[in-house]
């Protein structure tokens, strides 16, 4: 089946690129069958999971730790994002604004540890994931976004990171694009990954310290029984001190949480590798992560081996939360970004795509993750992460561990940390909800980004979303 009719999506395979590598782990770890007991049970095999049960081996070795993997760790999000491993926890500094601005100073303080603590684990375990630490630059492709980032700016610097406004001239010097008209270049606060490169490196970093990992074992409930919290899957059962679920944007174990996220689908785009002459005609030496500033904005980067990931823009959401697999096919949202992606680099015009796929972002009404417990403190969770996931995981396996231990006071103490995100109607009201917030955001698009009544509604009530 073709991903799209546009010619260079021709011969482009249905499959994630990176998890579509040798590098993927073969081995298999067994499903869980007959009860038995843990000291934690993780419950999700993506960052998130594999996060928490490294981060409680390391602090207490003495725990007995499983992780109950639905599928194959990382067959999810995490092995299938964009590979932007970002210092924020608030899904931007614009975000964290809006939200969080008593505390941002904390915030991006703890999210550039975070980032720091990353590049220290991957180290010490000897994670070669292609890490790169090459930044974020932000582009304006229309005068108003422009505005934005030149008014973004000295917000950023005063929060401590280093960054430049470019002028067109400056921009498309970084990184050669017609479309261009302003860029914001941040330094240090991004690096780029092979994102199921660290899945399998977060994983043998826990089956090394023993953790028990059961893949295929999706957990079907949770029930606090006496002093324990019980895990069922299909197969087996585990009895357990401690659980925390990190299971994103799939169907949530805890009742309460069914309001807090729905599952929207992003689409991305891998080239072939380009050859010298191709990367010498975008220039792009920094090899920045890059993004554009409408609302509707694509995300896209340069690979190990030099091929572009050309991802974002549409973002669907199907009715009743849907999550199946033929909602991975859109070749109308292929096509369009193949369409994207050749009016941004015109002089690639002839290269193919060899991959075109897509994976589910656990959306909120706040943009980024949120956290909190059940059973009587036994129980915590972690998701919302709403797309900026890779690096704001490894804290939100701090945020479940802190709060299910009560040994990380700095954290458990954040607002970020003890505040919920304001939850989503029910159908049908929910898919007419999302339905008008993505048309007001593209007609915001194509208006110089004034936002109708229905965006500046949502904006006071606090549910306003900027990219
Ligand atoms: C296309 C795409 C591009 C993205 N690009 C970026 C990016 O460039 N930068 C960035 O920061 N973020 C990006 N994200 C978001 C990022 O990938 C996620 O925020 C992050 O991977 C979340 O990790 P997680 O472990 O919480 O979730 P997941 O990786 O989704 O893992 C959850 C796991 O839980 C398992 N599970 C669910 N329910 C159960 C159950 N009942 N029992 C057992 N297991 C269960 C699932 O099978 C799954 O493996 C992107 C996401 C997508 C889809």
């Amino acid at each position: 089946m073709r991903a799209g009719g546009h010619p260079a999506l021709a011969e482009a395979a249905l499959t994630p690129f990176w998890l579509d590598q040798p590098t993927v782990a073969s081995d298999r770890q067994p499903p869980l069958t007959g009860s038995t007991h843990a000291d934690l049970v993780v419950v999700g095999g993506g960052y998130t999971g594999l996060w928490t049960a490294l981060l409680a081996k390391e602090r207490h070795p003495h725990l007995d730790v499983i992780l109950l993997e639905a599928d194959r760790v990382g067959h999810a999000a995490s092995g299938r994002n964009g590979g932007f491993c970002s210092a924020s926890l608030t899904h931007g500094l614009a975000n964290g604004l809006d939200r969080f601005a008593d505390e941002l100073d904390v915030l991006e303080h703890l999210g550039r540890t975070n980032l720091d603590a990353i590049a220290v684990t991957l180290a010490r375990y000897g994670i070669d994931c292609d890490w790169e630490r090459t930044g974020d630059l932000a582009v304006a492709t229309e005068s108003w976004q422009a505005d934005e980032l030149a008014k973004l700016a000295p917000t950023a610097r005063e929060r401590g990171a280093t960054v430049h406004l470019l002028d067109p001239p400056a921009v498309r010097a970084e990184i050669n694009s017609p479309t261009y008209v302003a860029g914001l270049w941040t330094e240090g606060d991004q690096a780029l990954v092979d994102p199921a490169k660290l899945v399998t490196g977060l994983r043998d970093g826990c089956l090394s310290h023993g953790v028990r990992i059961h893949e295929w074992s999706p957990a079907t409930a949770v029930t606090a029984e006496r002093s324990r919290v019980v895990v069922r899957t299909s197969h087996g059962s585990v009895a357990a001190e401690r659980v925390a679920l990190g299971t994103n944007a799939f169907r949530p174990l805890l009742r309460r949480l069914r309001w807090q996220t729905v599952p929207v689908y992003d689409y991305v785009l891998m080239t072939e590798p380009l050859s010298a002459a191709q990367l010498g005609s975008v220039g792009w030496r920094r090899r920045q992560g890059v993004s554009d500033s409408g609302n509707q904005f694509h995300y896209y980067r340069l690979t190990a081996g030099n091929r572009i990931l050309w991802g974002g823009y549409d973002a669907i959401y199907h009715f009743g939360s849907a999550i199946r697999p033929e909602l991975e096919r859109r070749p109308a949202t292929y096509d369009r970004l193949a369409r994207h992606f050749f009016t941004t680099f015109p002089q690639l015009e002839g290269l193919r795509f060899s991959h075109a796929w897509a994976g589910i972002i656990d959306t909120c009404t706040r943009f980024c993750a949120f956290f909190g417990t059940a059973c009587s403190g036994r129980l915590a969770y972690a998701l919302g992460y709403t797309g900026l996931g890779v690096g704001a995981s490894r804290f939100g396996a701090r945020a479940m561990l802190g709060l299910l231990y009560g040994d990380d006071p700095e954290v458990g103490s954040l607002r970020l940390v003890r505040k919920k995100p304001l939850p989503f109607p029910p159908e049908p009201l929910r898919y007419a909800a999302v339905q008008l917030t993505r048309w007001s955001l593209a007609r915001a698009d194509g208006n110089g980004g004034r936002r109708n009544l229905w965006l500046r509604a949502l904006d006071r009530a606090g549910l306003g979303f900027d990219s």
